[in-house]
């Protein structure tokens, strides 16, 4: 499906026309291509007094080939491709003033698709209640940057654990990396959380996938063909799997990327242990599992058969479930393992004629919360994406005004692409993300719904 607004508003006619009537103007965004450096321009970074993370940010950035910058030496006409601020050391409301005094005089300074990046403490680990109140006031300016800055510009909050451990840097580093890229075009608004766990770091952070197996479900079309090509892509051995009904289209992603193809119906009663002899008699393991699998069926409540409730929270719920169940059950999902489940702002916010739907997703937001603990000490990481309006056959059938409305409102004023999400959902599976789990990341554009 394409955005026909947004090919017009980047034609010379259709910019005179969007200025002068004050339309939305959604910006080309910046997206990841093998071989791209990580920014348009140089980093400027600064820090809070006493912060503890800018010298090893200084230092992942420069091996990361990104040209740094600091206030002192940053000129008026200087352009930079982000802005990156340590906030750690701020441990009182009054300290809040750097803030200002850091982003004020660069504000206008930064170039299209670029990056702001604020990096913080958890306030639940802060020792005193000025302290994890200061640091809680960061997400009001990270998310008021991302609806300000526009042409593009995205702005994250990321929460450093202060517990110690290599694990930490590792997934600050990956974590950096697809904040900073095109990868995270269409992520902004987010507080993403680095905590303790064990990560690898990568032999090619091209290729950050490299050797591990991953099962994509949902695989035939969609924001799940593109997750197989995405992963694939960074180096992994990718089991699609689909209906039976979409055998053909299912075939065609695997032998594209050369994966491998399972048709399976999710919600039959021995799915799990057919898919579980599967990966076990092919792989013998399975590193990432990918529940991506959803299905729409939408009516009011009042007017909903009990048939459409089942099958909803069947396919996106509870067979992730006991897919979960029996895989760990079994050791199929190795230390290092990785869980990512798709849910969706309609989980957070709710939505008119979703009440199935939107219970299914905010329950894959419970999945996440409630096994991240447990699965840590597995040395296992669980997450979900939240995909907001993304461009597939299940938004395209939205009837015209609502998909309007939902295209434009969020901060980048155009739909995500199903590639967006997968590059979101291939960031936490590497090995190096170990350290992040418990999140669930939105993949909106900072859509205003449930913000
Ligand atoms: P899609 O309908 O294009 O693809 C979903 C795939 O899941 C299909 O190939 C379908 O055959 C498969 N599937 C459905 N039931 C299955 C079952 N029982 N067993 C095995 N496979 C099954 O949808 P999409 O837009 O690509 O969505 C992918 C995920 O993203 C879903 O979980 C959806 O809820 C979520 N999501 C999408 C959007 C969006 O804007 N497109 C927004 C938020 C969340």
């Amino acid at each position: 499906m394409t955005d026909r607004y947004a090919s017009f508003v980047q034609s010379a006619a259709g910019r005179a026309v969007v200025k002068r009537l004050g339309l939305p103007d959604p910006p080309r965004l910046r997206r990841h291509h093998l071989g791209d450096p990580l920014l348009p321009g140089p980093a400027l970074l600064g820090t809070a007094t006493g912060g503890r993370l800018a010298e090893p940010v200084g230092t992942i950035l420069t091996a990361a080939g990104v040209e740094l910058r600091d206030a002192t030496d940053a000129g008026p006409q200087d352009r930079f491709g982000a802005l990156v601020y340590d906030a750690s050391g701020i441990t009182d409301s009054t300290q809040l003033r750097q803030l200002y005094d850091f982003f004020h005089p660069h504000a206008r300074a930064v170039l299209p698709s670029g990056r702001v990046i604020l990096l913080g403490t958890p306030p639940d680990e802060c020792p005193t209640p000025r302290e994890a109140t200061a640091q809680r006031a960061l997400e009001g300016l990270v998310r008021s940057i991302g609806k300000e800055f526009g042409r593009g510009t995205t702005a994250q909050l990321v929460h450093v654990t202060r517990a110690a451990g290599d694990g930490v840097l590792t997934s600050l580093e990956s974590t950096l990396r697809f904040l900073l890229s095109g990868r995270s075009a269409y992520v902004s608004g987010q507080v993403i959380r680095v905590g303790a766990g064990e990560a690898s770091v990568p032999a090619d952070w091209d290729r950050p996938l490299d050797g591990q197996v991953v099962l994509v479900t949902g695989a035939a079309r969609g924001i799940g063909a593109a997750l197989a090509k995405v992963l694939a892509r960074d180096g992994a051995q990718v089991v699609a799997l689909d209906i039976p009904a979409a055998g053909d289209a299912l075939a065609a992603v695997a032998n594209d990327i050369g994966g491998t193809a399972v048709q399976l119906d999710l919600t039959a009663p021995d799915a799990p242990t057919r898919l579980a002899d599967h990966l076990a008699s092919r792989h013998g393991r399975v590193d990432v599992v990918v529940h991506n699998a959803g299905i729409t069926r939408d009516k009011t409540l009042g007017r909903m058969d009990a048939d459409r409730w089942d099958q909803v929270l069947d396919v996106n719920l509870s067979s992730q479930e006991r897919i979960n169940d029996v895989l760990l059950e079994r050791g199929l999902i190795p230390t290092g393992g990785r869980i990512v489940s798709v849910s969706s702002i309609a989980g957070i916010a709710g939505n008119r004629g979703q009440t199935n739907y939107a219970t299914s997703k905010a329950g894959v937001i419970g999945l996440v919360d409630s096994l991240a603990p447990t699965l840590r000490e597995r040395g296992i990481s669980v997450n979900a994406v939240a995909p907001g309006f993304i461009e597939t056959r299940l938004t395209a059938r939205i009837p015209l005004v609502v998909r309007e409305a939902g295209r434009r409102m969020n901060s980048l004023a155009q739909g995500g692409l199903p590639v967006d999400v997968a590059e979101t959902i291939g960031w936490l599976a590497w090995p190096a993300s170990g350290a992040v789990s418990g999140n669930v990341v939105r993949v909106c554009g900072q859509s205003l719904l449930g913000a």
